[in-house]
């Protein structure tokens, strides 16, 4: 079902006074906290390009029909402020600047408590520093994001069924407080896992807390996790396909059996990788023509 919105508001208009055309904003989905919506902005009047700024996350949309149509996905952070929020679309010169409005739907997340090993609750001093090091590994890899989009349709990374945690808030050992940020997919020890879509491994190998470990780059700001890996198949800077086997799920790093995590992160936002299978397939620029 499609939610049709009018972005009626014109901002501030830039130094050189021009008309700003009408956009017409469609959204995929309600947008709810966790949620990814695949936006699209029709404009009255062909664009050079149209950037999307959502705070201080700004990202150019995938131009197309002469531009006259943008497309682009945007993630609201498991923990987003609920309620109303606005998004502003920007053409080159500041001539057109109009403001996007929507309220954010509360996600439905479970609390969880839970008896792990204490060495993964208060980190050892013996291994802090590998700690420091796996976050800033983490942190380096989402810098080498492409920037242009390279997925065309997402499928699930193995054959099992989710517990339905994502975002839940997490107790453990009666005290530390977190939020879950993937979902947890119940595979047995052993069970190969895919690439959720097309993309690049990012990072590949062993850290402290999520084991045997899996980013994939999908372009345009997203960015798939998968964790407690037995092992891995692929190497930093592959290129995968949709369902290309990365490796087999485990039990590694902090977990309490085996499964597989799988995550998404959307220009930093921590979103559902669940919502990335409902959206629909689009083929990259150029597709159409060996059709
Ligand atoms: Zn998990």
């Amino acid at each position: 079902m499609n939610l049709a919105l009018f972005a009626a508001a014109a901002l501030a208009a830039g130094a050189v006074p021009a008309p700003s055309p009408g956009l017409t904003v469609t959204a995929s989905t309600a947008p709810a906290q966790g949620g990814v919506v695949a936006i699209t902005v029709t404009s009255e009047r062909p664009l050079p390009a149209l950037v999307l700024a959502d705070g201080d996350t700004r990202f150019p949309l995938e131009r197309a029909a002469g531009g006259t149509v943008f497309r682009g996905l945007l993630g609201l952070d498991l923990a987003a402020s609920t309620g109303a929020r606005h998004v502003v679309f920007e053409a080159p010169g500041g001539a057109t600047r109009v403001a996007w409005s929507f309220r954010v739907v509360a996600g439905r997340f479970r609390v969880q408590s839970l008896s792990v090993d204490p060495r993964f609750v208060e980190v050892p001093k013996e291994e802090q520093e590998r700690v420091k090091a796996d976050q800033a590994r983490v942190a380096e890899a989402y810098r080498r994001g492409s920037a242009g989009r390279l997925w065309t349709s997402f499928k699930r990374p193995v054959d099992a069924p989710s517990n339905g945690n994502f975002g839940a808030r997490r107790v453990y050992n009666g005290k530390t407080r977190s939020f879950h940020t993937g979902l947890d997919l119940a595979a047995p020890e052993g069970t190969p896992v895919a690439a959720a879509g097309d993309g690049r491994v990012v990072l590949a190998g062993d850290l402290y807390f999520s084991g045997g470990t899996v980013l994939l780059d999908h372009g345009a700001g997203l960015f798939t996790q998968y964790f407690h890996l037995s092992c891995i198949d692929v190497k930093e800077g592959d290129t995968v396909t949709k369902g290309t086997r990365l490796g087999a799920s485990g039990h590694t790093g902090r977990v309490t059996g085996p499964h597989l995590h799988w995550g998404a992160k959307l220009f930093g936002a921590r979103v559902n990788p669940e919502n990335l299978l409902a959206l629909p397939a689009w083929p990259l620029p150029g597709a159409d023509a060996a059709h």
